[in-house]
This record gives structure tokens, sequence and C-alpha cells, in this order.
């Protein structure tokens, strides 16, 4: 047993170091977890799980008026903010208890509190001064939203942190930002019957996405309300006399609004953390830099999770956590795979996608095949809702391999999950072609697309 007094020191809550931290006690070492605020982090306590109980939340009043197709005549409907807010509170405390549950279980100590650098091996916790050491440092404390300090008025603008604790639902809100958070958000708030406008730098949202993912996304929160504002950015956000805001961007339109939220990225939480007092690296964000296998400059110190900024998903902090684990605990060295992330945008429609987006493929790839098809969904038909399903399979034609699918419609995120599986196993356009369809599905489109749409060489449609 080392003179220490943890084999390990897990700073941060969050998804990656409560797996990390779970799976060492497991396997007996002596592990402490610090958290400042809630066990569960971004994810659990204001990320990814109440964003998606909001975000069904937010299509009842689509669903309702699509029933009258089927048949369903719907009373009175009423919402309740509140009730909303109070229903997703109980949830995310549960699972928070979960959290808790599991590193108790596997034997690691909690300390709910800050926890710094303050040497070689050794921390303190801000909420008793008490001093620790520990032979190992895992560093998972996440990221923060971008406060955007530089823009005037930023003060009085909301990020998604608030967004789930608003002690009303505002009837009309600006958005900043064209990525995942302000995207899935002009959707909830739009859903919930907020006058939304969104308000992006760039030629067309969600830059990185396949483009006909972007425009067709774009067209369909158009046509439910939402005011996509393009090439545009707010440059001052001020309080006016009626206590709405005004927001007045670059381009001359003025926006008078309840609520403006910035949804400008994130950026890793590596300041007060010591981090200097033992010469940590970070990059010119803030982020701590690894290499393949999660280690620091520093040899007994390891970060992993969105505070490296190396993917800002919850299921890589997870996976670089196992990674680590075994080849930390069980001798068996294991490098993180950031190749292939299936991931979904939870906008109404969703995006689910995996592999490269057209336009990048055609840079790498000599010679292309590209399958598309958009249709009407099945359940649109008697709903008369007017809405697209949008797949596309991007193939290397000198290997059949399909090298990106995407696809926008209900469930895209599901639909996202088993086919990254295809395509993390190699899977070409033939074993696409071979596969039985499932009918009546949306998704066996993606098996029936027999005849490329078109092709590209070099870049260029042949
Ligand atoms: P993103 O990186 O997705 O988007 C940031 C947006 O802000 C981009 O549109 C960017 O524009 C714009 N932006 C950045 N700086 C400025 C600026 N100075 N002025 C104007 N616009 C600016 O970040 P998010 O905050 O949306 O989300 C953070 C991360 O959280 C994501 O990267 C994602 O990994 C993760 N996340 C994942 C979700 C999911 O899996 N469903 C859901 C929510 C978040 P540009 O594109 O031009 O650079």
């Amino acid at each position: 047993m080392s003179d220490y007094d943890f084999d390990l020191f897990v700073i941060g809550g969050g998804s990656g170091g409560v797996r990390a931290a779970r799976l060492a006690a497991g396997l007996g070492k002596r592990v402490a977890i610090a958290e400042e605020y809630r066990f569960g982090g971004t994810c659990v306590i204001r990320g990814c799980v109440p964003k998606k109980l909001f975000v069904y939340a937010s299509q009842f009043p689509e669903h309702f008026e699509d029933a009258a197709g089927y048949g369903w005549h719907v009373g009175e409907r009423r919402f309740s903010w509140p009730d909303l807010i109070a229903a997703k509170d109980k949830e995310i405390g549960r699972l928070e208890g979960l959290y808790r549950k599991g590193l108790e279980n596997a034997g690691a100590e909690i300390l709910e509190s800050r926890a710094e650098i303050i040497g070689p091996h050794r921390l303190r916790l801000n909420a008793s001064g008490q001093e620790v050491t520990a032979e190992k440092i895992l560093i998972a404390v996440g990221g923060a939203p971008n406060p955007h300090p530089e823009m005037p008025g930023s003060e009085l603008c909301i990020s998604s942190n608030e967004a789930f604790h608003l002690e009303e639902l505002p009837k009309s809100i600006a958005i900043t930002g064209g990525g995942y958070i302000a995207v899935e958000f002009a959707n909830i708030f739009n859903g919930l019957g907020v006058e939304t406008t969104l308000i992006y730098r760039g030629p067309e949202i969600l830059r990185g996405f396949d483009m006909d993912m972007r425009t067709n996304l774009r067209e369909a929160m158009e046509k439910k309300g939402i005011r996509v504002v393009c090439r545009d950015t707010i440059l001052d956000v001020s309080q006016a006399a009626d206590g709405r805001l005004k927001a007045e961007t670059k381009q001359g339109h003025v926006f008078n609004v309840d609520k403006v939220m910035m949804a400008l990225g994130r950026l890793p939480n590596t300041k007060s953390l010591g981090l200097e007092s033992i010469g940590v690296e970070t990059d010119a964000k803030g982020a701590i830099v690894v290499d393949d296998y999660s280690r620091t400059n520093v040899d007994y110190v390891y970060a992993l999770g969105d505070v490296t900024d190396r993917v800002q998903l919850t299921p890589v902090a997870i996976h670089e956590a196992m990674c680590f684990i075994e080849t930390e605990y069980k001798d068996n060295p294991t490098k993180p795979d950031h190749d292939l992330i299936a991931t979904a945008v939870f906008s109404q429609p969703e995006i689910g996608t995996v592999g490269l987006p057209e336009d990048v493929a055609a840079e790498r790839y000599d010679e292309l095949e590209v399958y598309l098809a958009k249709f009407r969904p099945m359940k649109a038909t008697l709903s008369g809702r007017d809405e697209k399903t949008v797949m596309k399979l991007i193939v290397n034609a000198a290997d059949r391999k399909v090298v990106g699918a995407h696809i926008l419609g209900h469930e895209a995120g599901e639909m996202a999950q088993l086919i990254g599986v295809a395509l993390k196993g190699g899977c070409t356009k033939d074993d696409f072609d071979r596969t039985m369809a499932v009918h009546p599905t949306a998704t066996e489109e993606l098996v029936t697309m027999y005849a490329p749409s078109y092709r590209l060489k070099n870049g260029e449609r042949a």
C-alpha cells in the first residue's frame, strides 16, 4: 500500500469522473471523488438528460394536433412550466442519487467539496480546508458555457444552465449560436410556444454537419415558426424600459425579447484548480493537454472528458474513463477510440449522424457515390403534417465502404446508434443492400436505396 491517503483522487463528479472512480474503487483501489456542485455533472444535472426531458415536453403540442388525423380529438390543453420544472428536478434528483449510490457501493469516498491541487500529489478540500495526498490525480471537471464577457450586456443573458431553472417561461427569446445547444433549445422553446429567434454568424446552422441535414433542418424549423437569422450576430444587449431585453445585431436588426440565451460553445473548467502549482500544461483555450492515454505532462496526473476538449460528448468521457482504468489499473494499455462517433442533435426533427459529411468525404476520397432520399414520414400521411425525412449514405466508390450516414427525421438519434455499429464494423454498401428491410419503417430506406442519387469525382458531380 502506498503512503498516500488515496490511490486515486478524482476531481469532478460528472460522467467521466464518476465512471473512473467507481471502476477504480471496484478494483479495490482507495478512491476519493470530489464534486463541488451535484454528482452527475453537466449531462445529468444541466445538460443531456434534462434537455431531452424538455424536448419531450415541447413535442406534445404537435402530438395533440397530429392526433386529429387519427380520429382523436384532444380537449382543452394547458401547459404548466412550473410543473415541468418540478417533475424534471425530481427525476434529476433521482438520477443523482443513483450516481452517488454507485460510488458508495463501489467503496469510493464521496467528498462534497471543491478540490484544488496545491503541490505534488497534494490537494486541498475547500469546504473543510483539509489537505489530502493521492498517488494519482484524475481531472474530470468538464466545461461551462462560454460567458462571452466581451459582449456588452452579456451579464443580462442566460446560458443553458439558467434555461433549466427559469422561474417562468418567457414569451419570447433570442438565442445566439448555431451549434447543438442553440439549435436544440430553439426547438424546445418554440415547441413550448415561445416566440423564438435563432441568430447564427455563419451561412447555415450546425457547421460541421452534412449540408443536406443543415438546410433541411433549418427549413423545417422555419416552417414550425422559428425565425432563423444567419450571417448575423448579437453585438449588444441592453435592458429596455419595459423590462424586456433589446438585442442589437451586426446586420442592424433589433430584437425586443424577454430573454437572450447565449450558446456559443463551452470552455474547460480549468481556472483555480491549482494546475500551475505542479505545471500541468493547458492549451490556449484552457483545456488540459493529454496524450492518447489521457496522460498529462505531469506523470501522476490524468485528465478526461470535456476538460480536455477532445470531443465534448458524454459517452466519449465515459469511454475515456474506461480506457484510463484499463491502462492504469488493469495493465491493458487502451487508447480511447475517437473515430466514427455516432451523435444526435435533438432538434425537431432530430439529426442522427455517423461518419463524414459529404464535403469532407469529397476532400478525402477521389470518387463517391451519394444515396439521398427525401420523403414524407408515414405518420404525416394521416396527420397531414408538412414534414420530410431525409436519409443520406455516402459511399467510397473504391472499396464500397459507407463512410457517412446522415438522417433527419423522427428518432434519428436512435437510428444513428445502430447505423453507428454498421459503420464501425466497416460495412460496405453491398452489406446494406443485402440486409432485409424492416417494413414499414422509415429506416428501411437505408437498405433500399439501390441506385446512387449522384456521384462525385474529385469533389465534382460526375
Ligand atoms: P458548439 O460548439 O456546438 O456551437 C457553438 C456555436 O457558437 C457555433 O455555432 C459557433 O459558430 C458559435 N460561436 C462561437 N463563438 C462565437 C462568437 N464569438 N460569436 C458568434 N458565434 C459564436 O457549442 P454548444 O455550446 O452548442 O455545445 C457545446 C458542446 O456540447 C458541443 O460541442 C457538443 O459537443 C455538446 N453538446 C452535445 C449535445 C448532443 O450530443 N446532442 C447537445 C448539447 C451539447 P461557428 O460554428 O461559426 O464556429
